[in-house]
């Protein structure tokens, strides 16, 4: 971490409930890269272990995930020498600042959150009740963003919702105890929505095995997945026109060209291939694999192999380092936020 007191802060936390798949990396994790190369920003990245625990019920599979997303973030190209890699359950005082900011959330602004509704409705049609961990889980992640001061949070689309909840709640803090916090900022461009290979809905965890695409798949296996994806219904043979909108694989083509991973033309290649039907789904899905396996995936294959190699032993003192500075920073700034509400911190 920078000690550069004017550097902004940038923080995001990835949770270890699988292993890190390509819409955590194309919606948060690449932005981690580019923001651990930046001389003025300073970063925190985190495993968030406690938010697992809202769907995570598996203790040996938990322990295994929380090292496996730091080999991720490792064989993505962060450098623990620049920025803080580390544990949320390390820092306690998180819970604390979650409490505290939990007295300023009302409960009918946390069930208007899209996530609360579509994970609760999904777990209904299982017959299964939503947990209040995952009603407050909101709180929890406003307390990790105002915890450290953020300045900056990189996220996926689907959490813009809960950084401008964190900023919200920042305010009424700052508004009702007098100015404290930061407010944070959503990094600085589109977040970005990677839809699961053969799902309505985005790539994720809990999309299945053959929805989602894994950073630590072998490229055949991530072939496999792509080859018998989904794509316009309407193409049934080469010579039926197809509308890449409808598409997965279409979306995928879009968010590779908004990024710049797509030279000039391919995007229209695409398109044009699909809706005057002059080519089939087979060439577009190779081309989208491949574009993503010369840009990012190989490499970070190549590298969390290198970096597995090393043994847990590695991962655990990258770890027990990051815990160490995330803690320092945390702690002073939590505690000034418990007396300006009217807590006793020290009592001697
Ligand atoms: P998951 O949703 O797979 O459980 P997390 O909740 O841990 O992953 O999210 C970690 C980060 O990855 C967040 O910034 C989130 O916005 C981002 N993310 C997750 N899935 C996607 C997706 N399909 N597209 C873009 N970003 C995503």
């Amino acid at each position: 971490m920078s000690t550069d007191t004017q550097a902004k802060v940038a923080l995001s936390l990835i949770r270890a409930t699988g292993r890190t798949h390509l819409g955590n990396y194309l919606g948060a994790v690449r932005s981690f890269v580019t923001l651990d190369a930046r001389e003025d920003v300073s970063c925190i990245f985190g495993v968030a272990t406690l938010h697992s625990l809202t769907t995570q019920g598996d203790p040996e599979a938990l322990r295994r995930d929380i090292r496996g997303v730091v080999l991720d973030f490792l064989a993505a190209g962060i450098d623990p020498e620049r920025s803080v890699i580390f544990d949320q359950t390390a820092v306690p005082e998180t819970l604390q600042l979650s409490w505290i900011l939990s007295c300023l959330a009302t409960a009918g602004r946390l069930e208007r959150m899209h996530h609360w509704k579509e994970k609760k409705d999904k777990l209904a049609d299982l017959g299964q009740a939503a947990n209040v961990g995952l009603f407050s889980y909101p709180v929890l992640m406003a307390a990790d963003i105002l915890g450290p001061g953020a300045d900056i949070v990189p996220v996926g689309e689907d959490q813009v919702q809960h950084v401008e909840f964190a900023r919200e709640l920042a305010r009424r803090f700052n508004h009702q105890f007098g100015e404290y916090f930061k407010i944070p900022e959503v990094l600085e461009r589109e977040a970005i929505r990677v839809p699961g290979l053969s799902s309505s809905g985005k790539m994720g965890k809990s999309e299945g095995e053959k929805a989602t695409l894994y950073l630590s798949d072998s490229y055949d296996q991530q072939w496999n997945k792509v080859k018998v994806a989904p794509t316009d219904p309407a193409r049934v043979r080469l010579k039926d026109p197809g509308d890449p909108q409808k598409c997965n694989i279409g979306g995928m083509h879009r968010i590779l060209d908004q990024i710049g991973l797509h030279e000039a033309g391919a995007l229209q290649w695409v398109n044009e291939g699909c809706t005057q039907a002059t080519m089939g789904c087979f060439p577009c899905k190779k081309k989208l694999l491949d574009v993503m396996e010369e840009a990012f995936l190989r490499d970070i294959r190549e590298r969390r192999e290198k970096f597995a190699a090393k043994g847990d032993g590695f991962v655990d003192e990258i770890i027990a380092a990051g815990n160490q500075k995330a803690r320092a920073r945390i702690q002073p700034i939590v505690e000034g936020a418990m007396q300006k509400v009217g807590l006793i911190t020290r009592w001697s």
